[in-house]
């Protein structure tokens, strides 16, 4: 009797190391059905937003082509899941279904009810690891309790052996020609009004360009990653978390090519870098560890004194934050970049979140929110991290009275103004002194560089200091609530 398996591809868009995949290689199952089934509404308020969905498309279609360069392809099917893989049990004839786990709640609470389902029908449901070097469930503290700061939950896992990655399989049996799929296009994920541009002409989604981007970031800048990471105007970090997200190359392949990097260049400098590069995956691992644990966290903060935390509804200030139009230009730049090509670096996700949330004082679910549908990389663990952290509410967060001044992480991080330069092409004849704070350039400097306040740039639409001390006066009343 043939054993036919499928395998529910979902955000683990990749043929190597794909534990769920090479398992059903392992357990000798003669025919293989890849699929992907489309169910946005079962991801609840947390469905991919417009950025993902265009890398999503893109990200699907490299994976048919890479399953059909080894003989088989791409099944594609709209949800509801369970009705999905209903329907394609019975074409297919297959007794067990085989996925990789993910850990967003709403995903959690679905793949639950489609195990039980599954299991009724007395079809095998496995469940597989892919995309964390250690699960959530599996780290605690002494007290036995989930992990809320990063350095203590690091030092306990960082220096586990990670097992190798597994091998990408060189051939898989062809899908019968009698089950059919639906066009990728169908889906809906790419836009009508194509602001995609920026996105397609950035990136190369998909698990070859995944490790594409890993090699250029091993051979050029991984050597000098401690220092190049803070600086935005140079490629100076990996780039690789859409990649992950979306699950084309997994945390254990990365752990692995830079124990081969370091073993053919470790000297002690190198070493330090790939560590400090390996932490950030560790805040990676951290981030699904508190979602995982506090469910509820996209929603509301982990710290319970910020539900009482007076923010201001103001939606002008809302949107000239969406649209880099706030008169600060670090900020400006940070937002600009996120538009046109669907991610943001580190420094400036920390420097325009903490000005929503400090100098603004609008919530942070509104910061959320807007990176949740126009970064590429927007990923439940981690956003929700980030903007926690920024606020001053979540775990292991930056304590409330660290207000970023945007002007000053411009002139520590951003001296010669390159990064401004780009992405604020109005204030690029401004000479490096001035160009973080041209509300306080002599007239004179403003004439010369064409820059007319209120007219080719805005004016600050806040004053950082006097905001900078409302929210301090704002968190006063509520830190001992
Ligand atoms: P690198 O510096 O090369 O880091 C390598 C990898 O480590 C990243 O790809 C990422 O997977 C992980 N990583 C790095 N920093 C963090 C961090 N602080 N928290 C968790 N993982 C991290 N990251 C996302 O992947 N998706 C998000 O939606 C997201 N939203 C954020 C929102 C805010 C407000 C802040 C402050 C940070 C957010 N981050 C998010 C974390 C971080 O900014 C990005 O992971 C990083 O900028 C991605 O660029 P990179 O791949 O070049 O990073």
């Amino acid at each position: 009797m043939k054993k036919r398996v499928i395998i529910w591809f979902r955000r683990d868009l990749r043929l190597a190391d794909n534990p769920a995949l090479h398992a059903a290689i392992d357990a000798g199952f003669d025919s293989i059905v890849p699929v992907f089934i489309h169910a946005p509404d079962e991801l609840g308020d947390w469905a991919p937003g417009g950025a993902q969905r265009v890398w999503q498309h893109l990200s699907l279609a490299a994976l048919d082509t890479d399953l059909q360069a080894l003989g088989s392809r791409l099944v594609i099917r709209q949800g509801p899941t369970i009705a999905a893989l209903d329907a394609l049990i019975e074409e297919s004839g297959a007794c067990a279904v085989y996925w990789n786990r993910l850990y967003d709640p709403s995903t959690i609470a679905r793949d639950k009810q489609v195990k039980r389902h599954l299991e009724e029908a007395n079809i095998q449901a496995a469940s597989f690891n892919a995309a964390l070097l250690h699960e959530p469930w599996t780290v605690s503290t002494r007290q036995n309790t989930p992990y809320k700061v990063f350095t203590p939950f690091w030092k306990a896992i960082r220096d586990d052996p990670v097992r190798n990655p597994l091998p990408a399989p060189e051939a898989l049996p062809a899908v019968w020609s009698r089950i059919g799929s639906e066009a990728l296009s169908d889906l809906g994920l790419l836009p009508d009004i194509r602001w995609d541009t920026g996105i397609r002409q950035a990136w190369r989604p998909g698990e070859n360009g995944a490790h594409a981007r890993l090699e250029t970031f091993v051979n050029d800048t991984l050597g000098g990653y401690g220092e190049s990471r803070e600086r935005p105007a140079q490629p100076g970090t990996s780039y690789l978390s859409p990649h992950l997200h979306f699950g084309e190359i997994a945390p254990r392949q990365i752990v692995h090519r830079l124990e081969e990097w370091l073993h053919d260049h470790g000297n002690e400098s190198h070493r330090k870098h790939a560590n400090i590069f390996l932490s950030e995956i560790g805040w990676r691992e951290f981030a699904h560890h508190v979602l995982f644990h506090f469910p509820n966290t996209p929603d509301e903060p982990l710290d319970p004194r910020f539900k009482h935390f007076p923010w201001t509804h103001d939606d002008e200030a809302l949107q000239a934050w969406q649209a880099g139009r706030t008169g600060v230009p670090m900020v400006d730049a940070g937002m600009r970049e996120l538009w046109a090509t669907g991610i943001m670096h580190n420094r400036l996700r920390m420097t325009v979140a903490s000005f929503l949330t400090k100098n603004l004082r609008i919530g942070w679910q509104h910061g959320e929110r807007w990176f949740w549908d126009t970064l590429v990389d927007a990923d439940l663990a981690n956003n929700t991290l980030g903007w926690q952290w920024a606020a001053g509410c979540g775990a292991d967060a930056a304590p409330f009275f660290r207000i970023f001044n945007p002007a000053r992480q411009g002139e520590r991080f951003d001296a010669d103004g390159a990064y401004v330069r780009r992405w604020v092409p109005e204030l690029s004849g401004l000479p490096d002194k001035h160009i973080h704070r041209p509300w306080a350039a002599p007239q004179k400097v403003l004439d010369d560089a064409g820059v007319t306040l209120g007219q080719t740039y805005p004016n600050p639409i806040v004053d950082l200091k006097a905001s900078r001390q409302a929210a301090l006066d704002a968190f006063d009343r509520i830190k001992n609530t």
